[in-house]
């Protein structure tokens, strides 16, 4: 049977060092949580994220606005207004937006170095050119994470990553890369994706599809990671990987719910704790 690679003991680890932090050094982090509308997975990722914190110490300011009228018209100004205030060390604005926003101008007014999920331009250049301020996106990261936890060596090993997202499949791309990993990246239209796969080391799947990849796609010895969140037909979370068909053949896997996901909320909470101390620093 499949090694499960849990993210609970990744996440852990994560949390505890981010608690000693903030208890040793007698911090204060405050994040911003932006939300726009009443979309149900935003108002779940926010509970989470507040739950998180909350455990952790870590204050949240509730930024909720409204999708449409005057309030979406000031969210710009909301942003622009965390930036501004000292007291705010962290802007998690939570995506996407609803389509009459321009999000590609909204999400870069957020401040590289409040901007702990990685989604404006510098930060992106951070992980792409290896230079520049702010934080690589907190998915990819996990997905990274957990491989190091459960020491899987990445050097010269054949990466396959399904899917070329800017949230995950690209930056994760580039941190494989930076690790050494000869990567490569699949998307809808590429072809014969299953002998691709089956000629990996590793597989990272990131498309959004439940239950996607099957025992067509793999064989033995390989580590797969589930990065979708997805709903079945029968309304059940499950992953772009088919856990139990290919449990039984590859030597690990993530599983969904408790891979991937549990490790990308403690690494909020990590980029928060950075961001507050780098705040601090420039204050100095
Ligand atoms: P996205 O922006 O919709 O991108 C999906 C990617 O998958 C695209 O590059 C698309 O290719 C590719 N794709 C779609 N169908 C495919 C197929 N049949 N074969 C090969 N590639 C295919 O999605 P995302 O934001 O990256 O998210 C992906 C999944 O990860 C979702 O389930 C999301 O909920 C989940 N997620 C999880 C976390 C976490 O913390 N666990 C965080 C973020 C996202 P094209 O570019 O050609 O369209």
């Amino acid at each position: 049977m499949s090694q499960m690679l849990f993210g609970k003991p990744v996440a852990e680890k994560i949390k505890q060092n981010v608690a000693s932090e903030i208890e040793s050094k007698e911090l204060k982090p405050i994040l911003a949580l932006v939300r726009v509308g009443e979309k149900a997975d935003d108002m779940s990722f926010a509970r989470s994220i507040k739950k998180n914190c909350d455990n952790l110490g870590i204050a949240v300011f509730d930024y909720h606005i409204a999708e449409d009228g005057r309030e979406a018209e000031l969210l710009p100004q909301t942003i622009i207004d965390c930036n501004e205030d000292e007291r705010i060390s962290a802007i998690m604005l939570l995506r996407p937006l609803p389509k009459h926003l321009d999000e590609k101008k909204i999400v870069n007014l957020i401040k590289p170095s409040k901007d702990i999920d990685g989604i404006t331009i510098s930060s992106e250049a951070m992980v792409y050119a290896g230079h520049g301020e702010g934080f690589a996106p907190c998915t990819p990261e996990a997905c990274m994470e957990i491989l190091k936890f459960y020491d899987m060596d990445l050097t010269g090993k054949n990466v396959v990553v399904v899917g070329r997202s800017l949230v995950v499949g690209k930056p994760l791309a580039m941190m494989l890369l930076a690790k050494n990993a000869t990567v490569t990246i699949c998307h809808s239209k590429t072809r014969d994706l299953r002998s691709i796969c089956r000629g990996a080391d590793i597989i990272i799947v990131a498309i959004g599809k439940a239950r996607f990849l099957t025992k067509d796609y793999v064989k033995e010895g390989q580590i797969v990671l589930d990065v979708g969140i997805n709903f079945d037909e029968t309304g059940k979370l499950c992953g772009d990987v088919d856990t139990d068909s290919v449990a039984g053949i590859v030597s690990a896997v993530t599983p969904v719910p408790g891979g991937v996901g549990p490790v990308t909320s403690s690494l909020i909470c990590q980029h928060i704790v950075e961001a507050h101390l780098k705040g601090v620093q420039a204050k100095c």
